[in-house]
């Protein structure tokens, strides 16, 4: 596994002819849903490229961006276990050269569910990955479908810029209690952990019901809400939405999608099921 931390050796590296370059972005700390985009990569493409780069511009300024957990000599040992072929490591001055003025927004998508709360968040992930994408010139990008309305603003922003990368979605990778694997879990004390279950619990819960002939997206919501809130969780927002496009939905189908913030203590959790 090659190591790279100059943009200029990034941007500079020669794939033979006709490799698929397949791409994972992270922002390290790696558990078993990185490794599973990883290992979807290396299925499906000749050579990898993943980056680990925690990109200030996506945090809010109360947000954890300082406490951000980083552990990159672990994340190089598991990535240099599975074969990775590139690790891409920039630094903050590489990416946000002073004074930086240039962002990519993929408006409306970027305002709804996660960016009410987090404004500007949408807009620091667009910027960054479209960065990211121009150094490593991937084929393919893999991408969680934990983070969804992040993953459909990506292809919208890929979509609409004629960009010549295709993503490729992958299921979320779950503890075995349901809760959604994620660098953000190390926050939550024992008690708060077992707060954590309720999403994962009440998402199927909420497609059991659907399951059972409930069709009444503002019914379910307010059932799921409670739920939550019982367990002891604040919640942020939850929604039901269509799958292929994020509008928000009023009746179930097939392409209905409960999408979930909350905070356990002071951690803020996301998660989401196919209804
Ligand atoms: P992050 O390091 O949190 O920015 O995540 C990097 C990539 O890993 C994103 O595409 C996430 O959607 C994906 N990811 C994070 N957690 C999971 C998970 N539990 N299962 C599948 N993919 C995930």
């Amino acid at each position: 596994m090659k190591q790279i931390t100059s943009l200029f050796d990034m941007q500079a590296l020669v794939y033979p002819a006709d490799a698929k370059v397949g791409f994972v972005p992270t922002m390290g700390y790696l558990h078993e849903g990185h490794l599973s985009l990883v290992e979807k990569a290396q299925d499906n493409c000749d050579l990898t490229v993943v980056s680990i780069y925690v990109n200030p511009s996506q945090f809010g300024a109360n947000e954890d961006l300082s406490r951000y957990p980083r552990n990159l000599e672990r994340d190089l040992e598991l990535l240099e276990a599975l074969g990775v072929d590139y690790v891409f490591i920039p630094s903050n001055e590489m990416m946000y050269p002073q004074p930086y003025l240039t962002w990519v927004e993929v408006s409306e998508y970027s305002e709804l569910y996660c960016g009410k709360s987090r404004p500007g968040h949408f807009r620091g992930v667009a910027t960054i990955v479209l960065k990211l994408l121009n150094l490593v010139r991937a084929h393919y990008m893999f991408m969680g479908e934990k983070d969804f309305q992040q993953l459909r603003i990506l292809q919208k922003m890929l979509a609409d810029l004629n960009h010549p990368c295709q993503i490729i979605a992958c299921p979320i990778v779950r503890e075995e209690d349901g809760l959604a694997k994620s660098s953000r879990n190390i926050y939550l004390s024992p008690e708060e952990r077992i707060v954590a279950r309720s999403l994962s619990e009440t998402l199927l819960q909420i497609k059991a019901m659907v399951a059972a002939g409930y069709k009444d997206a503002a019914q379910l919501i307010k059932i799921a809400v409670a739920n939550l809130e019982n367990n002891g969780a604040s919640v942020d927002y939850v929604e039901i939405i269509d799958s292929r496009n994020l509008n928000k939905q009023v009746q179930i189908n097939e392409h209905s999608r409960m999408l979930m913030a909350a905070y356990v203590g002071k951690t803020r959790l996301i998660d989401n099921m196919l209804l």
